[in-house]
């Protein structure tokens, strides 16, 4: 017995300095959606210790002039195994990479990419500068060990814009328009690619998943809805659920948004509590989408307490 028991333990101190792999968590397989275009698709549901915080879409485009990187997902392990995944798809370098906004399963990869360039809205970079650690540890709260290792890297270049809130830059024979815009978070950077018609919309589209609406100007976000509908695209990839070869996912995320902003003008008026609210029912359509009903109810928790003292506060009693 005590031969075992020291066997163990030597077994235990062995795992131990073996340093995790990427492997270990990150089974990613890009998927091909169009010329030298690549999406790694992430699982519908919320992040959870299954899924290691794989929930979200990342992207890449292998050009002429080097592989671009769009939004490097929840964990340095993750940013490795995507290196090591477009490593096998191409021999080019990772030249740049771009976030599309400050929320942790979209940077928190960018430990992987330290010797790149990454590009981001001000306000993505100021973000993440701010509460980029807490983002982290948050998460590693959600994950666990998967986030490993892993620490906010701040974006080391701004998106110099054009006064119309647009940039374009060219990489081999594909050209990228920068789109900025705002509503699901402060900074939302959405990338157009000319030449494919591919549009990485970060997380101003959400599909067959409820938005996440925590930092939510909804406003904001429906204007940014129509920049994407103007902005011509063919395909669209959007933060969370299937890439599209149509505008759906737009008009379901434009009419989620609608449908949540006008049931909570409704119960604000009536008087209702965020409680009652929160266990109201969902339509079928809503109820349907991934993350539900958490997603609805952290979006009455975050939204309805401000809409609430709104309303009460321009009654003339
Ligand atoms: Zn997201």
């Amino acid at each position: 017995m005590r031969r075992v028991s020291v066997l163990g333990l030597c077994c235990v101190l062995l795992l131990a300095t073996i340093p995790a792999l990427a492997g270990d968590y990150y089974a990613l397989t890009p998927q091909r959606i169009a010329p030298d275009t690549y999406v790694f698709e992430g699982a519908l549901e919320a992040f959870d210790f299954d899924n290691h915080g794989a929930a979200v879409n990342t992207g890449f485009i292998v050009t002429a002039d080097g592989v671009v990187v769009i939004d490097t997902g929840p964990s340095r392990l993750y940013g490795q195994a995507m290196r090591a995944a477009i490593a096998q798809v191409t021999d080019q370098p990772v030249v740049r990479v771009y976030i599309t906004h400050a929320h942790a399963d979209h940077f928190l990869g960018n430990n992987a990419f330290a010797d790149v360039p990454i590009a981001a809205l001000e306000a993505t970079a100021a973000t993440i500068d701010t509460a980029g650690e807490q983002m982290a540890r948050h998460l590693y709260d959600r994950i666990g060990a998967a986030m490993r290792g892993t620490s906010a890297v701040v974006p080391d270049e701004i998106v110099d814009l054009g006064s119309d809130g647009q940039a374009r830059v060219d990489y081999g024979d594909h050209g990228l328009r920068l789109i900025a815009t705002a509503g699901h978070s402060p900074g939302d950077l959405m990338i157009l690619d000319e030449r494919t018609g591919v549009l990485f919309a970060g997380d101003v589209v959400f599909n067959e998943r409820a938005p996440a609406t925590p930092h939510g100007d909804i406003a904001g976000w429906l204007h940014s809805l129509d920049e994407a509908a103007a902005s011509g695209f063919r395909i669209v990839v959007p933060g969370h659920g299937p890439v599209a070869y149509d505008d759906a996912p737009l008009g379901q995320t434009g009419d989620y948004l609608r449908w949540l902003m006008h049931r909570f003008e409704q119960a604000a008026e009536r008087g209702d509590s965020a409680a009652e609210l929160m266990f109201e029912p969902l339509p079928a359509r809503w109820a349907a989408l991934a993350v539900q009903p958490a997603e609805y109810r952290r979006s009455v928790g975050y939204l309805y307490p401000a809409l609430e003292r709104a309303t009460l506060s321009s009654r003339p009693d």
